[in-house]
């Protein structure tokens, strides 16, 4: 008898497994790469990764597309054509690399800041930043300008931390979760996760959006707000809790500047500034003793409202009171904003009604001892179960810094910051408020051959600190940090290529920039972009004259440069998610994280980070190169994340360090500490103790500890600071106080938008246009299925979603007379597109929206020429503006958020027509981009 044959059902698709970490998104997740023969299979969730807990999404689980994607570059490239052309020759990368040496080398020994270096979603700021700082230019940022720097510069002028990477709400404890502009990119396993979690305990959802996809349509209460108006509705739901007198005065007069007393003196140089004592602390009213006290003392008992005239005869102010004036008057009544939000005035006054019930009447307590910064011991953790989360609907509004902080003022005034059920820090958070480190980059300190004194990125706590000449003129070449933008924490990304062609304020010579696809999807105006990086002098030099790009995959920007420097995919590389830059970290304690090559490149090319410590020791950038001249870090990126120390026992990584491999945060150098990682799932994490796990701003032993682990500089209490002092210093310049002149141009805008209490004011563009001739809204959303401009060409995802649709209301679809599936015209005051619509109805009726970056060039990305992508997916960008219309006097603003440069992408105002040519392809159409050599279209 012959046995009957078997079938193995279940066989064993791969013969290896390695753990690392997902780029997919910013989420930075565990995964799991299945190897087979030594290809990529199958990724999915690491289980004992702090962050995702083993879950994957459809854009990690798509990596292996990522990995394998027909785009990736494959081999330096050296133009040989025009710019745009297409036109290059292959090159080895000695000759790549001898020919950056030579073009950075020449701007190095004459002036450094010719070189303007920019990133895009780097994940590894921590050595970019400082390269750039080694290098001499203050030219640096990442993408964080066009992205969300509103949100961190808020926060951390705020309460020292923020929304996104630097905390998260209490997932455990909130029964009330307010989200605002936030679409499903960012934050995505977390939150979907965090949402489940609350989901499954009953807590409420309130999702303020324009528009319901995602997490607003599984909220359990949807505001369709109009564009741009958070901060008016904030302010409502502020003034129905003053009114009814729902605010938690415990928590203002211990942890905040609330009590803190401010001058009153209309015209002097020291109007709206703090009242403080011969050493500089702050003064509070005692109500008992009847006069002043330092603020924050054992014993004292401030008074949260009242003005009050000193013995001197000064009079001051609580800057409670200043705050609660403001929010109290009658411009932030339901009624008054109910129309200019969309929201009715019953709503918002039953949501501040529902916020207060929670926070007050539903406290969680823990049975957690702890110690405040006075050494008060408290038996109990006692929290107010409201958070918050905001993300790009509220960033990318030129009133978001302002919009920002006033959801702040709202959590504060609730007591919810870092306690049970509240928005909780991740460390390094909370940091000092500001951050206590300022640009680099000021007159004199940018010289031929030597670095920066300090990082390019930094906060500003006074005009002394801009980064602009004896005439106030900008030093960057983005303007951040100048009177155009003064608190641009993450820079100005989206004006650096616009600037440098109109050698506004200078020319640049060599622009190097990494990961950032600045000729499409994250340009403003992208036609005069394209003009500008093509653009000559009489001369026939191009005006930008070098420009180095460095990227893994053939984008839309790889045609503009002029030496393409090819990277590995996230699955062949070396990486650090830093303490130094935006680690992982979790709620409950710090966590860091690797990547490390998987699998081998199989093309000629190279780690971005490791060329870049390559090109930093050619020039011979200090830190890069030993004194005998050889290399610091011969072993590239690996040998820097293990070997690199910012500050004694203090570098990349905060796990594993030390000789045992022990010692976590401070450390000597540990030779083995990638092993480590490596064998720890890639990532590295401690969790706190319960007793430093909350209040952390004031937590006596949490400030002790962050200190050791070199977070803060000192173990000082963090008093959120509602009030800002900061933004006063620049309103009293433009007032014509201190030692700073404020060009006069400038003195009206600074003296309106440094408000040291936070406003709302209409997005400008809205301002700036007739409402009649542009009356809808237009933003954008990026979807669940993809998050960089690079998922739109991975073949997985673009089975999901392989062309965007404009997304209109059917009610006023039906006003206009337009039908489900028109092309219609969408004009701003700056351009024209014809797109598709589809008609909805989970959207505020006066708003248009797009899925972000879907739309792609013809002939990019190894793409065919047909792909749905490039003939019926489009972009908003070519609709919107880099620069403000002129309000006289010439000059014309950066179309940005006033105070900290943040672009302004979602004030965008269009109007929307059925177009007269129905034809089945999106306009504009640009040229198609010619293969790269040894590429062909798919
Ligand atoms: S959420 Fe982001 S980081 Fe996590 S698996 Fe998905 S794509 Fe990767």
């Amino acid at each position: 008898m012959t046995a009957e044959p078997t079938i193995n059902l279940s066989p064993k698709g791969w013969d290896e497994v390695k753990t690392t970490t997902c780029y997919m998104c910013a989420c930075r997740c565990g995964i799991r790469v299945h190897l087979k023969d030594g290809k990529v299979v199958y990724i999915d969730g690491n289980k004992d990764h702090p962050v995702n807990k083993g879950i994957i999404c459809g854009k990690g689980a798509s990596g292996i597309k990522q990995h394998y994607s027909p785009a990736r570059l494959s081999k330096p490239l050296l133009r040989v054509g025009e710019r745009g052309a297409g036109e290059f020759k292959e090159i080895e990368w000695d000759e790549a690399l001898e020919i950056a040496t030579h073009w950075l080398s020449q701007v190095r020994s004459t002036d450094p800041k010719k070189l303007a270096f920019f990133t895009g979603r780097d994940q590894s700021q921590g050595l970019t930043g400082w390269w750039a700082s080694q290098f001499g230019t203050p030219n640096y940022a990442a993408h964080g300008g066009f992205c969300s720097v509103n949100m961190a510069a808020a926060g951390l002028y705020t309460y020292g931390g923020a929304f996104w990477e630097f905390g998260e709400p209490d997932w455990k404890h909130t029964k009330y979760f307010l989200l605002f502009g936030v679409a499903e990119d960012h934050g995505s396993n977390p939150i979907k996760a965090g949402l489940g979690k609350l989901k499954a305990r009953g807590a409420k959802i309130v999702s303020i959006n324009p528009v319901k996809t995602g997490y607003s349509a599984i909220a359990d209460e949807w505001i369709g707000i109009a564009p741009g108006t958070d901060g008016l509705f904030v302010g409502a739901l502020i003034h129905c809790l003053l009114a009814a007198q729902k605010i938690d005065g415990e928590y203002l007069s211990r942890y905040t500047n609330a009590p803190w007393l401010v001058i009153e003196n209309k015209g002097g140089a020291d109007d709206g500034l703090i009242l403080r004592n011969g050493a500089g602390t702050a003064l509070v009213w005692d109500a008992s003793a009847g006069g002043t006290k330092v603020a924050g003392t054992f014993g004292t008992n401030p008074s949260l409202l009242g003005r009050f005239v000193l013995p001197d005869g000064r009079k001051v102010v609580t800057s409670f009171t200043l705050i609660a004036e403001r929010f109290a008057g009658e411009d932030y009544s339901p009624e008054a904003v109910a129309e200019k939000c969309g929201v009715p005035a019953e709503t918002t006054r039953r949501i501040a009604a529902e916020l207060a019930h929670t926070a007050f009447n539903e406290t969680v307590e823990l049975d957690i001892p702890w110690t405040d910064y006075l050494g008060r011991r408290h038996d109990k953790t006692i929290g107010r179960p409201v958070s918050m989360h905001a993300m790009r609907g509220i960033s990318a509004h030129s009133n978001g810094f302002h919009t920002c902080r006033t959801i702040h003022i709202l959590q504060i005034m609730l007591g919810t910051i870092d306690v049970p059920g509240g928005s909780r820090y991740k460390p390094p958070f909370p940091k000092a408020i500001p951050p206590n480190v300022k640009p680099a980059g000021k007159l004199g300190q940018v010289k031929p051959n030597t670095p920066l004194p300090g990082p390019p990125l930094g906060f500003v706590s006074s005009p002394e600190d801009l980064l602009v000449d004896e005439q106030g003129v900008p030093l960057r070449i983005d303007k951040a940090y100048s009177w155009d933008a003064p608190l641009a924490a993450h820079g100005m990304m989206h004006m650096v290529i616009n600037n440098a062609a109109k050698g506004d304020p200078y020319d640049v010579d060599v622009l190097f920039m990494y990961m950032a696809n600045m000729s499409w999807n994250s340009a403003m105006n992208v036609p005069d972009t394209i003009k500008a990086l093509t653009s000559k002098r009489p001369n026939g030099e191009y005006v930008i004259p070098k420009i180095i790009y460095s990227d893994a995959y053939a984008s839309e920007m790889v045609h503009y440069a002029d030496l393409i420097l090819p990277d590995t995919t996230y699955l062949e590389r070396w990486d650090c998610i830093s303490m130094l830059d935006r680690p992982i970290s979790e709620a409950d304690g710090p966590a860091d994280a690797i990547r490390h090559p998987v699998v081998e490149p199989d093309r000629d090319v190279r780690p971005f980070q490791t060329v870049l410590l390559d090109l930093g020791h050619r020039l011979g950038l200090p830190a890069m190169t030993k004194p005998d001249g050889t290399a610091r870090y011969p072993g590239g990126y690996p040998d820097y994340i293990v070997n690199h120390e910012r500050a004694p026992g203090l570098g990349p990584l905060a796990g594993f360090r030390g000789k045992d491999g022990k010692a976590a945060g401070r450390g000597p150098v540990n030779p083995d500490q990638l092993n480590a990682y490596v064998a720890n799932g890639s990532y590295w994490f401690q969790e706190l103790s319960d007793n430093m796990k909350y209040y952390r701003h004031v937590n006596w032993d949490y400030l002790d500890w962050a200190t050791f682990f070199g977070f803060l500089p000192r173990p000082e209490p963090i008093i959120h600071q509602l009030y800002s002092e900061t933004l006063q210093k620049f309103r009293l310049a433009a007032q014509g106080h201190g030692k700073v002149n404020v060009p006069e141009q400038h003195k009206a805008r600074i003296e309106t938008y440094f408000d040291p209490i936070p406003f709302w004011y209409a997005p400008f563009e809205g301002e700036l246009v007739n409402g009649k001739e542009f009356p809808m809204h237009a933003i954008t959303q990026r979807p669940m299925a993809m998050y960089h401009s690079w998922g739109s060409q991975n073949a997985w995802l673009r089975q999901i979603i392989g062309r965007n649709w404009l997304y209109m209301h059917r009610a006023r679809a039906a006003k206009f007379s337009i039908s489900d599936g028109d092309w219609v015209d969408v004009t701003s005051h700056h351009g024209a597109i014809k797109v598709q619509v589809k008609l909805v109805e989970g959207q505020n009726e006066d708003t248009v929206w797009t899925w972000n970056a879907i739309g792609k060039r013809k002939g990019s990305w190894a793409l065919s020429p047909d792909s749905p992508e490039s003939q019926k997916g489009f972009l908003l960008n070519h609709l919107i503006s880099d620069l403000l219309p002129e309000k006289g006097g010439g000059y014309r603003y950066s179309n940005s958020d006033p105070v900290t440069g943040q672009a302004a992408w979602f004030d965008l105002k269009v109007r929307v027509t059925k177009s007269a040519d129905q034809t089945e392809q999106s306009v504009p159409q640009f040229d198609t981009l010619k293969p790269l050599r040894g590429k062909k279209h798919a």
